[in-house]
């Protein structure tokens, strides 16, 4: 039954990640102006605004002008509200889920806006760490999250620093290594590091697919499969550490 409710609070968030998604690239204030068609610029009615059911009701139009609005709102609410259910689930109704699944929320908003405007604000990024970092239910974990964190943010510097110089151009972005900071609180050391090569194999088809295309589409954007393998990992941590005692005895 609280399902529920976790639920209708984890579409509430993703409705304002739609809002974060829309305005951060564009330097927008998230919170001034209210919420508006982005074609007609009418104010939205507070019953305009209802998380995943409104745009439903209005049969994915704009109630003014008629003007489509895209499926990606309802989507990303209900993506959200799957997020903190399933957060939920593993680890209880405790701070820690909710900390947990709001760093999931904002590493999907940072997947949205780098799949589509290549970018990855460091607003957005440094929240996301910050959050993971405060998932805590102790102060003893709070102070294990942030250590991995600075683990993972050193190791993945130095990283850098060998690779550009192998290479001999800027390899990683500092955005990359900040993921990896929050990865890094969020799963630990060990699992960070599957979670990290998950998302790598988990980045390949994709990769080999594009392939072929122009210089601009093989930027392809490596935060949404960091995310999912990082996702994927916290949920069956369990399995992957067992499997890993077995690798390693
Ligand atoms: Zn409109």
């Amino acid at each position: 039954m609280e399902l529920i409710y976790v639920f209708i609070l984890g579409s509430a968030i993703g409705s304002f990640l739609n809002v974060l998604i829309l305005r951060t690239p564009r330097d927008e204030s998230v919170s001034f102006p209210a919420s508006h068609c982005m074609s007609c610029n009418t104010p939205l009615r507070i019953w305009h605004n209802i998380p995943i059911l409104s745009w439903i009701f209005l049969r994915g139009k704009c109630a003014f002008c008629g003007e489509k609005i895209s499926v990606q709102y309802p989507f990303i609410e209900f993506l959200s509200g799957i997020i903190f259910v399933l957060s939920a689930l593993k680890l209880g109704l405790t701070f820690q889920a909710f900390g947990v699944a709001l760093t999931f929320d904002l590493l999907l908003a940072l997947s949205v806006i780098d799949f589509r405007y290549k970018m990855v604000p460091d607003s957005i990024n440094l929240s996301a760490l910050t959050v993971a970092m405060l998932s805590a239910v102790s102060l003893e974990q709070l102070g294990y999250n942030i250590t991995n964190a600075l683990l993972f943010a050193g190791g993945f510097t130095l990283l850098r620093f060998y690779l550009s110089y192998a290479i001999k151009k800027e390899a990683m972005g500092e955005a990359d290594i900040m993921i990896a900071a929050t990865m890094g609180a969020l799963l630990g050391v060990q699992l960070g590091l599957v979670a990290i090569f998950l998302g790598a194999v988990l980045a390949l088809p994709a990769l080999l697919l594009t392939q072929g295309e122009t210089e601009d589409s093989k930027q392809l954007p490596f935060i949404p499969f960091l995310a999912m393998g990082c996702w994927i990992v916290l949920m069956f941590d369990t399995t992957v550490t067992v499997y890993l005692a077995g690798l390693y005895g």
